[in-house]
């Protein structure tokens, strides 16, 4: 297919046959080789335009490289960071992921903290689960940061900001913010915004470094 020249693991190349994904869409096709090289990514992309296979297939296949020969230069723990403005998009993206990782379900364990009717206490179980993926919204994944439930700082190697123009609207900011204090000093980036308004400005300086900028 179209996506074997995009040097992914084969477990996520049969996963996304599996789904009948032919081609790479356009944000893909930029963004998956730039990231597989390590690069932060800066993407301005709708929905629509395969946005979220677009960093969910670099941020999985980073997990699994970790996870072969103990490569990750990090200590054991959660991975991923994928932060949403929204309940129903943490949903979408959660299916997303287990989509992909159909074929490496027991090398990638992926949680989803935004579901509505789940307590602090309820969340700090599904976190036992020694997840590799967080999905959350800004205020989910602090409250269990700030409890103490969930540790960072060691063991992150990449974070989502996913429609961060929306993020910040929805009054995000100094969540996000304060989530940003609890991870480690470097860590691999991806912020993706349908617009570029100034509020995303300063959250790209915030989160990025020399990033690749897509304006697709
Ligand atoms: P998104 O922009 O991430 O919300 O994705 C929009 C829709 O496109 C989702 O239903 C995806 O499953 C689908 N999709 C993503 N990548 C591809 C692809 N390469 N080929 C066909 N469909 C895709």
């Amino acid at each position: 297919s179209g996506f074997t020249s995009l040097d992914l693991d084969t477990r996520l190349l049969r996963a996304i046959a599996k789904l009948g994904y032919t081609h790479p869409t356009i944000v893909q096709s930029s963004a998956i080789p730039l990231a597989l090289q390590g690069k932060d990514i800066l993407a301005r992309a709708r929905t629509g335009s395969g946005k979220t296979a677009a960093y969910c297939m670099p941020v999985i296949q980073k997990i699994l490289l970790g996870k072969e020969g103990g490569r990750s230069s990090k200590e054991p723990g959660v991975r991923a960071l994928i932060l949403v403005p929204t309940r129903e998009l943490a949903e979408q993206v959660s299916r997303h992921v287990k989509d992909l990782c159909l074929y490496c379900s027991k090398e990638v364990v992926a949680v989803n903290l935004a579901t509505s009717d789940q307590s602090v206490a309820n969340q700090k179980a599904i976190l036992a689960e020694r997840p590799d993926i967080i999905i959350a919204t800004p205020s989910k994944i602090l409250a269990q940061l700030e409890a103490h439930n969930v540790e960072l700082k060691d063991s992150l190697e990449s974070l989502v900001i996913d429609e961060a123009d929306l993020i910040l609207s929805y009054g995000y900011d100094e969540d996000v913010r304060k989530v940003l204090g609890f991870l480690p000093k470097i860590y691999q980036s991806y912020l993706m915004s349908a617009t570029m308004s100034s509020d995303v400005d300063q959250l790209k300086q915030l989160v990025l470094r020399n990033p690749a900028i897509l304006k697709l």
